[in-house]
């Protein structure tokens, strides 16, 4: 029996990351090839209008709003024939989301924000902002792959999104979702956390080393092999604690702890330092009260989880 936790009720680790929010019924075994013209002639649908990296939001009662009716959705731009079909919310109706021209984006009281300061500043609820995780990603995915990678002729989309199909020699391809290992390696006496920070950093930010994982390598191995070429620390066991949406352009992040070996640090290229954090600098951090003006990223990043549950 593999260690799934013992508390049904407890709110999964994932579920406290930012674009984890998404409630929306896939019924994915039920697409096919007219979804998305079913779903636009549903009076109920709402559609999230998608510009490069940027949704189109306007004033909805004391805050902003991302969910667009057919008929405003036609007004500003949205190009049906390049719509996917996002899911189903409770009351059954249809959820789409569509690219927008980005000169359309900002008109009357419209605007355009890009999605990660949707997300830093909580301009969204969770269930769109999660929906806005799964537009965005294949949204991104359409966008870059008009052409056929097998024989260079243009494919169209297909079955709701999920899919396009090649008009010349038929081979189908399917949206990415590339996984990121993001992990909290833990020093060998449990007592600290190594963090590093990248030079494209806010000022005083550290976090959790971070990397692609390439093919033909598991997750652990992934984990390992990443710390040790960032900050030559060694790594043994490795574990799974949460996962987190990351439409940028559409990633997967994997989120684990790391039981350090060594406690040398030796930082490459891609770092400015790295370096071993007790739990009472953690907790200053946090606070906002580090001597030095060391922060933390912030809540909802799934490296924040990390440290904070770790904490
Ligand atoms: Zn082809």
């Amino acid at each position: 029996m593999p260690p799934i936790p013992d508390e049904p009720d407890a709110p999964e680790p994932s579920a406290r990351t930012g674009f984890a929010g998404n409630r929306l019924e896939r019924r994915s075994e039920k697409r096919h090839a007219n979804s998305v013209s079913e779903a636009l002639a549903d009076p109920r649908a709402r559609v999230l209008l998608l510009g490069e990296g940027r949704a189109l939001l306007r004033p909805n009662g004391a805050g902003l709003g991302a969910w667009f009716g057919i008929d405003d959705a036609d007004a500003f731009g949205a190009r049906a024939e390049h719509a996917v079909l996002l899911g189903y919310r409770t009351d059954g109706a249809p959820a789409l989301a569509a690219p927008v021209d980005e000169q359309s984006l900002a008109e009357g009281d419209l605007t355009a924000i890009d999605y990660r300061s949707i997300h830093m500043q909580g301009l969204l609820d969770a269930e769109t902002l999660g929906a806005l995780a799964q537009g965005a990603a294949l949204i991104a995915w359409h966008r870059s792959h008009r052409f056929c990678s097998r024989c260079g002729h243009q494919s169209a989309i297909a079955d709701g999104g999920y899919k396009r199909v090649c008009g010349h020699c038929q081979a189908q391809h399917f949206p990415r979702t590339d996984p990121v290992v993001i992990m909290l390696a833990v020093a060998p006496d449990g007592r600290r956390c190594l963090l590093g920070r990248s030079p494209h950093f806010p000022a005083g930010m550290y976090s959790c080393l971070a990397g692609f994982v390439e093919p033909g390598e598991t997750l652990e191995d992934a984990v390992r092999r990443e710390t040790e070429e960032e900050a030559g620390v060694r790594i043994g066991q490795v574990g799974y604690h949460a996962s987190q949406p990351w439409p940028f352009p559409h990633t997967l992040m994997v989120g684990c702890y790391a039981r350090a070996l060594t406690e040398t640090i030796t930082v490459d290229d891609e770092l400015e330092d790295a370096r071993w954090f007790e739990r009472g600098e953690i907790r200053a951090m946090i606070a906002g009260a580090h001597p030095d003006g060391l922060k933390l990223p912030p809540q909802g990043a799934i490296a924040s989880l990390l440290i904070r549950d770790w904490l």
